[in-house]
């Protein structure tokens, strides 16, 4: 999941940053609502966290070019007063949902899932299977034959990106769009060194290998059928 903050109070965006890049989101900031446009043009979001009071271009604005460009990203709007205004125009511009400062972090992740979950509609569910693999994004537990694993957040995203595609082959720009901000997607070997430690924790103990290389093209994770190909 990837997700956009705009917000140019440096304390409030490195806070919501921080908190959910140890949920497994790739984070990018914008401080202005014109280089959240910039970063909308080149980049692509699961989520924004838009606050409305912003140098150049307020959120409201924001929002409302996001949507006249038919970019249907869900927003969640933050706003400094409890205004019944501030809400209604929010979400006449478009936004989904709407946060009030100040707000606790556990709050804001909440409202996250629940917009990813909105989006992705009733039939993307929530609990993944591969073999005898489990992985339930809402509980975020890791099951292989019943036993648990213990993912850090990152190697977590990686597994829900590859299970999500399941029997599909995944380039690395694929997984590492889904799961790094722009600040690490540069490194070309960061998803090998997952797939390296995912291999370890779900793969090692068992006979029949689930994550599977295509060579020159990427992962796919399968529960048969997944010989190399050159
Ligand atoms: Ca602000």
């Amino acid at each position: 999941m990837r997700v956009l903050i705009v917000e140019d109070e440096p304390n409030i965006s490195a806070y919501v940053k921080r908190g959910l890049q140890e949920q497994g989101y790739a984070v990018d900031a914008a401080r202005t609502g014109r280089e959240a446009l910039d970063w909308l043009a080149v980049a692509p979001y699961d989520l924004i966290v838009l606050d409305i009071l912003l140098p150049e271009i307020n959120g409201l604005e924001v929002c409302k070019e996001l949507r006249q460009r038919g970019i249907s990203i869900p927003v969640l709007m933050l706003t400094a007063r409890d205004s019944i205004d501030d809400r209604v125009i929010g979400l006449d511009t478009g936004a989904d949902d709407y946060l009030t400062k100040p707000f606790a972090l556990k709050e804001l992740l909440a409202r996250l899932r629940a917009l990813s979950r909105r989006i992705d509609g009733p039939a993307k569910t929530t609990k993944l299977q591969v073999g005898d693999l489990a992985l339930d994004t809402l509980t975020r537990r890791v099951t292989r034959a019943g036993q648990p694993i213990d993912l850090a957040a990152k190697e977590y995203a990686v597994l829900e990106c590859l299970m999500r595609e399941a029997g599909r082959v995944m380039t690395r720009t694929m997984i590492a769009e889904h799961v790094w901000s722009y600040e690490v997607y540069n490194q070309s070997n960061v998803v090998d060194v997952y797939i390296r430690n995912l291999r370890r924790k779900i793969d090692d103990a068992h006979d029949v290998k689930l994550i599977h290389t295509i060579r020159g093209m990427g992962y796919r994770i399968e529960a048969g059928g997944g010989d190399e190909t050159a």
